[in-house]
């Protein structure tokens, strides 16, 4: 990135509290664990301790209480979806004649290890969306 364009987003960020970055991008942004606002990592203490601002730009994530119930929500989805696709794959394979076992062995391991892993990515696409849909502004973020 040049330096007029880099000064450009460092302007667009401090006005609007975003970065100018496409819809696309910031959603990508989310599912890859990056900050919606900025694009910088680092967001996470580890895996299921996420920080209260982003170490870049600032960005604070938890905007209101109860805040973090659509990332439960989506988390939600997204391992349904993950069971799902393992239930079906797991039945597929053991055709013609499904016994219990490897169904159910699998679909447990998803069950319970989709939710865990998939929260970060389900905290960052949250606020991913949340960005898109309510830009965080100037008070958005941390100062200092
Ligand atoms: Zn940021």
């Amino acid at each position: 990135m040049n330096v007029e364009t880099e000064a450009l987003r460092a302007a667009t960020l401090a006005e609007t509290g975003m970065d100018g970055a496409g819809p696309v991008r910031v959603v990508l942004r989310g599912l890859f664990m990056a900050c919606a606002a900025c694009g910088g990592r680092g967001l996470f203490h580890h895996w299921w301790k996420m920080r209260e601002a982003c170490p870049t730009c600032g960005l604070i994530f938890t905007r209101s209480p109860g805040y973090w119930m659509g990332a439960v929500g989506v988390n939600s989805m997204m391992s349904g979806l993950v069971l799902l696709v393992t239930i079906v794959i797991s039945f597929l394979l053991v055709m013609p004649d499904p016994s219990w076992q490897p169904i159910l062995i699998p679909s447990v391991l998803a069950g319970f290890g989709a939710p865990l892993f998939l929260d970060p990515m389900t905290r960052t696409f949250w606020t991913a969306m949340v960005a898109l849909g309510r830009p965080p502004g100037t008070e958005g973020h941390q100062t200092s």
